[in-house]
């Protein structure tokens, strides 16, 4: 949290680039199969072991990366994927560099990840399902009021699968109503059968941190203008109450309406998205595309609409740049028809610094693009290529290696082609142009 100062952000950028491109420092690291925790800082990794630095005496120590919690990994994991670039801008180069310096060699992180492969996961991960037609969550969830510390301000609420620590006493019944977001979307991203083994954790919870006053949302890392972020490091995600629709009457809290929060979609994929997908290789089109896709999905009253209308929906998302698809018919006339975007191999192994760097907007916009024609339309949407890519990070592949899992044979020209064919049938221009010479057209 310490390095946001130094990004140039907009609304639209999650913050979760933040925490993963933030330099070594101390923060909690979690041994899982041993139950103890030690603050330390992270200092390289040495085949499948991870080399802490204890804050309390410096000494060192080495743990296996497959006893870390899921946030200490996806926290190492990005540690390996900042690599500053020579078009970056010095504001990038700002947050990217101090990661660099740390960035582990390819041999570490390949023998880091063989450990993850022998766990073969992904045997056990659901690649195959069909993709849903439906996902929802009830109107009323059932809440388990954990704790209600009034002297505090502490008020522990639980939902099925999530936790939430608030500063207000939101009380069961506003609760009941406010859960339904997160379990709609837990619902969805559960669903995807893209082996997502984290969002069908059992018996655990994800944390949510609900905060009433602007202050607290501040101090735990949030921006003004952003809905609610994901932090990789603590694994929760925090948001406003009042970007839930929540109205304090008397001495009670009401949820007047149910707010559509696009933002807090997009983070809570990401919370619920498997540490590995954030490997280099697929960190940027497909960790911002697959959290997009979630939040432009059209969401209402706890049901996200995935007829027919969704591939509408999708596009309609995309080409207004992110905003979120529920509008009128007004705004059909400001739809644009034809997508000007990078070279694909240019766009897909770009740094995250650079992807969320000044065109960060339209870079995620053409991360949905790719996530989209990946799940639906590539090869007859069988996600044939997909699954080998999630498969090859599952594994541990990284990179180009990881995206060679992706084509499948074939070149990036051949991709492009295939890209634009697919989707001048949904009405959609796509053309690709070289970045050196052309500035992002996308609007
Ligand atoms: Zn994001």
């Amino acid at each position: 949290m310490r390095s946001k100062k130094t990004l140039n952000r907009i609304t639209q950028v999650c913050l979760l680039i933040a925490a993963f491109a933030c330099s070594a420092s101390a923060r909690e690291w979690r041994d899982v199969k041993a139950g103890t925790s030690m603050e330390a800082e992270y200092v390289r990794q040495q085949g499948n072991k991870v080399v802490l630095k204890r804050t309390s005496d410096g000494k060192l120590f080495a743990v296996e990366f497959s006893r870390l919690s899921l946030g200490d990994q996806a926290y190492v994991m990005g540690m390996g994927s900042s690599k500053p670039t020579a078009s970056s801008s010095s504001s990038q180069k700002k947050t990217t560099a101090p990661a660099a310096k740390n960035q582990p060699s390819p041999d570490a992180l390949a023998g880091m990840s063989k450990k993850v492969s022998n766990d073969h996961r992904y045997y056990r991960a659901d690649f195959s399902s069909p993709w849903p037609t439906e996902a929802y969550a009830s109107p009323r969830q059932t809440i388990q009021v954990i704790k209600e510390d009034s002297k505090n301000d502490f008020y522990v609420y639980r939902s099925p699968h999530f936790e939430f620590q608030c500063d207000a006493k939101l009380g069961s019944s506003a609760m009941s109503k406010l859960a339904r977001i997160f379990e709609a979307t837990y619902d969805y991203v559960n669903k995807m059968p893209l082996g997502m083994l984290k969002a069908h954790t059992r018996g655990g919870y994800f944390k949510v941190l609900l905060v009433e006053s602007n202050h607290s949302f501040m101090q735990l890392g949030g921006r003004s203008g952003v809905g609610g972020f994901y932090d990789p490091e603590k694994d929760h995600v925090v948001v406003p109450i009042h970007n839930l629709g929540v109205r304090k009457l008397g001495g009670s809290y009401r949820v007047d309406h149910e707010k559509t929060n696009y933002i807090l979609m997009h983070e809570l994929t990401h919370q619920l998205t498997e540490p590995v997908y954030f490997a280099q290789g697929s960190r940027g089109w497909f960790s911002e595309g697959i959290a997009e896709y979630v939040a432009g999905t059209r969401y209402e009253s706890g049901k996200f609409h995935l007829n027919t209308s969704h591939q509408k929906n999708l596009m309609r998302y995309i080409t207004l740049g992110g905003r979120h698809a529920n509008v009128g018919s007004q705004y059909d006339q400001h739809l644009v028809k034809e997508v000007h975007m990078p070279n694909l191999e240019w766009f897909m192994t770009m740094s995250y610094g650079q992807f969320s760097g000044q065109n960060a907007r339209a870079n995620y916009a053409f991360g949905l693009l790719l996530t989209n024609y990946f799940i639906h339309l590539d090869r007859g949407g069988t996600r044939e290529s997909l699954n080998s890519f999630l498969k090859g990070l599952h594994e541990g592949k990284t990179g180009q290696t990881a995206i060679d899992e992706l084509l499948l044979g074939r070149s990036f020209d051949q991709l492009e082609k295939e890209i634009a064919q697919a989707y001048r049938r949904s009405g959609l221009v796509v053309k690709f142009y070289e970045p050196q010479k052309l500035s992002t057209q996308f609007r």
